[in-house]
């Protein structure tokens, strides 16, 4: 048996950053950038009002309440109008530019109209008053976000601010999800004795998706050489990355090892985990390839453990694992000593001090699945006998 840690660096040593690429900021969100990303222009571009109200010259409002005559209206999106003279005020909207003479912007709550020209500003202004300067947000030339971030919604709204339609990132890596087995049958069609339905690959697919990765569906193959090589290499041609399912435990017609061995260079792990323990990993030409467990919780955690942070890698990330909490058990969490580390599968929840509480999101098995689905975490049980109630256990949050 070899270690979770062992395992991830041998994968990791392997995975190279893809090259970068322009994308449309429509499609990059999730994207890491491949180098510094630079304001085109300031934000905001002109002096304008945080407010609406009127624009007016703080030095006239020293004595407030004052009267001062209303010389026009500034509006949002429009050209300067008006220029704002001693004793004059021109009203004012959110966003408009604030007119040659302004220095200060009152708020319209602080003042009162008389007649319909000119208005009473009850409070004394200071120069600057609810007025936003060119700039403030983001200057032309400077860095706003280094190589290697990951772009996230406000990040695109920035970009957009500045003028951006694409952006400098890593491109998004496309990888492959092949099932192997012959029992396996895709679709709602009758059942023949013996055949299940193949669910790791909508699984992995959406794994792969919510990654941030591009999924590429290789089908289903039957368990023979001649159908997994063909799948393999249409993968490996296409893709950045492989996850085949199935067919890498010891059984009579586990040919994905075969292939494999044959197609690349490959480990065969017994991970000192549980689930997830077989798992084979090599690079077919120079592209990652992970045979990944049939049963599909293990396929899961699997994904979760080793593909995930490899495919984080190829996409640029700095971050590639998820964080781990401490987290209080709600109930027992049993095990016995075998020299693995368990995960359990388990629903987290915070309480009103903050703490995170766990319990089981159902039955242990490799083989239940719905288990998983339930579970927003996995709990970390080292070697041992577990945790009883009320006892602090590791977890890692999936969502
Ligand atoms: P294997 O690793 O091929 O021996 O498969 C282990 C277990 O996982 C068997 O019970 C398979 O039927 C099941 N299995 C393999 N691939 C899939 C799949 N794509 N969807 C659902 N179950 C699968
Ligand atoms: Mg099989």
């Amino acid at each position: 048996l070899i270690d979770v840690e062992t395992v991830r660096r041998v994968i990791l040593s392997a995975c190279r950053v893809l090259d970068p690429a322009e994308v449309p900021l429509g499609d990059a969100l999730g994207c890491v950038t491949a180098s510094d990303v630079v304001a085109g222009h300031d934000v905001p571009p002109f002096p304008n009002s945080a407010m609406d109200g009127f624009a007016v010259r703080a030095a006239d409002t020293a004595g407030a309440p004052v009267t001062l005559d209303v010389v026009g209206t500034a509006a949002a999106g429009s050209a300067p109008g008006a220029e704002v003279g001693p004793g004059q005020a021109v009203r004012i909207m959110t966003g408009a530019i604030l007119p040659a003479g302004a220095d200060a912007v009152v708020m319209v709550e602080r003042t009162s109209p008389v007649g319909g020209t000119r208005v009473v500003v009850e409070v004394a202004a200071t120069v600057g008053d609810h007025v936003r300067l060119p700039g403030e947000d983001l200057r032309a030339g400077r860095v706003m976000f280094d190589a290697g971030t990951e772009l996230g919604p406000g990040h695109l709204g920035v970009l957009a601010s500045v003028g951006a339609t694409t952006v400098h990132v890593v491109r998004r890596p496309r990888v492959g999800v092949l099932s192997t087995g012959d029992e396996l049958v895709a679709g709602g069609g009758p059942l023949r004795p013996g055949q299940i339905r193949d669910s790791n690959r909508p699984m992995l697919l959406a794994l792969v998706a919510r990654a941030g990765c591009v999924p590429v569906d290789l089908g289903t193959a039957r368990d023979e050489e001649g159908a997994i090589t063909a799948a393999v290499e249409r993968g490996v041609a296409g893709c950045d990355a492989v996850l085949t399912s199935g067919g890498v435990s010891v059984g009579d017609f586990d040919y994905v090892k075969a292939v494999l061995d044959k197609l690349g260079e490959m480990h065969w792990w017994q991970v000192a985990v549980r689930p997830a323990k077989p798992l084979a990993f090599g690079t077919v030409g120079s592209t990652p390839v992970f045979g990944l467990p049939g049963n599909p919780v293990s396929s899961s955690v699997s994904f979760e453990l080793f593909a995930r942070p490899a495919l984080r890698q190829l996409a640029g990330h700095r971050q590639l694992l998820r964080p781990e909490v401490p987290a209080v058990a709600d109930e027992a969490l049993h095990r016995r000593p075998d020299g693995k580390l368990h995960l359990l599968r388990v629903v987290a929840s915070t309480d009103g001090e903050g703490r995170v509480h766990v319990r089981p999101s159902g039955g242990q098995g490799s083989h239940l699945l719905r288990a998983m689905a339930l579970a927003n975490a996995l709990a970390l049980l080292p070697d041992g006998e577990g945790v009883e109630v009320g006892g602090t256990v590791k977890v890692v949050l999936l969502t």
